[in-house]
């Protein structure tokens, strides 16, 4: 296994490993990490470190899987708040009352596919295995959110919703906001035809920047690209902006992609926490 990033740490405890952006890495009160394939207890196609309870893994395997990164990373089991992902744009403010739904409680509420928080100790979790996964970070407030672009919530601009919604409940500023994104599936693995496509072209974005024609209806899709465009409409400096240069797909030794395994595979989660 070869990996290499400018943007992200690669980190290995025993046989854990994750990953984790440098940029956030250098903010004492975040805590946050993305799972790997590596240092789980699941077997068969969810070998090791599956982080999906809905694929038909062991729920106990799953939960295990997540007391060890939890460890690694030093955020606390209970403090896990998960999304219910389904390629959707409801962005859902959580508090501490909500801790555990989706992993050690039942998911109570269908559609959401980002979650924000400005309190302290309440990790918030997100599904990936080649969707993009967005973080963001209120440097003043304190306040963070997560959220899940796939095509759809891409398309659905998920991003400025999220920061939207952080406005309203926090009074957080763009200006403010560091944000993530990736490690999705980059444009040299993802492919799409035109009816993807012509969706991405209705955004109004610079499309010539992230939309590469290969012919035969065939097109290479930049969804980093075109979620760090969304970000920018809705005010975050370029500075701010940090883009994963790890394609899921390429290294799919190393990460679930859904692409690689055609779907005989397990989930990775992006976990951030605010401890101020
Ligand atoms: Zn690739």
């Amino acid at each position: 296994m070869i990996f290499e990033s400018k943007q992200m740490n690669l980190i290995f405890k025993d046989a854990l490993a994750y990953l984790t952006f440098k940029k956030f890495d250098e903010l004492p009160y975040i805590r946050h990490a993305f799972s790997t394939r590596l240092g789980g207890v699941s077997r068969g196609e969810f070998n090791s470190m599956n982080m999906s309870f809905n694929r038909g893994d062991i729920e106990e395997n799953v939960t295990e899987n997540y007391k060890r990164l939890c460890n690694a990373i030093g955020v606390s089991f209970e403090d896990l708040v998960a999304s219910s992902q389904d390629h959707h744009t409801f962005v859902r403010r959580v508090s501490a009352s909500e801790k555990g739904i989706g992993i050690y409680r039942p998911k109570d509420l269908q559609s959401v596919d980002g979650l924000i928080t400005n309190e302290s100790s309440v990790a918030l979790v997100t599904y990936f295995a080649d969707c993009t996964p967005l973080m963001f970070v209120d440097t003043e407030s304190h306040a963070i959110g997560a959220a899940h672009a796939g095509w759809r919530g891409t398309v659905g601009r998920i991003g400025a919703e999220t920061v939207r919604r952080m406005g309203e409940e926090f009074g957080t500023k763009p200006e403010n906001l560091i944000v993530s994104i990736g490690p999705a599936i980059n444009k040299c693995c993802y492919e799409v035809d035109e009816p993807v496509a012509e969706q991405f072209r209705k955004l109004g974005l610079n499309t010539q920047m992230f939309l590469f024609e290969k012919g035969n209806g065939k097109y290479m899709l930049d969804l980093i690209e075109t979620n760090r465009q969304i970000l920018i409409t809705s005010g975050i400096p370029e500075q701010n902006i940090i883009l994963s240069d790890v394609c899921t797909r390429c290294n799919s030794d190393l990460i679930w992609s859904h692409r690689a395994t055609g779907g005989r595979r397990g989930g990775m989660c992006a976990i951030i926490e605010s401890v101020n």
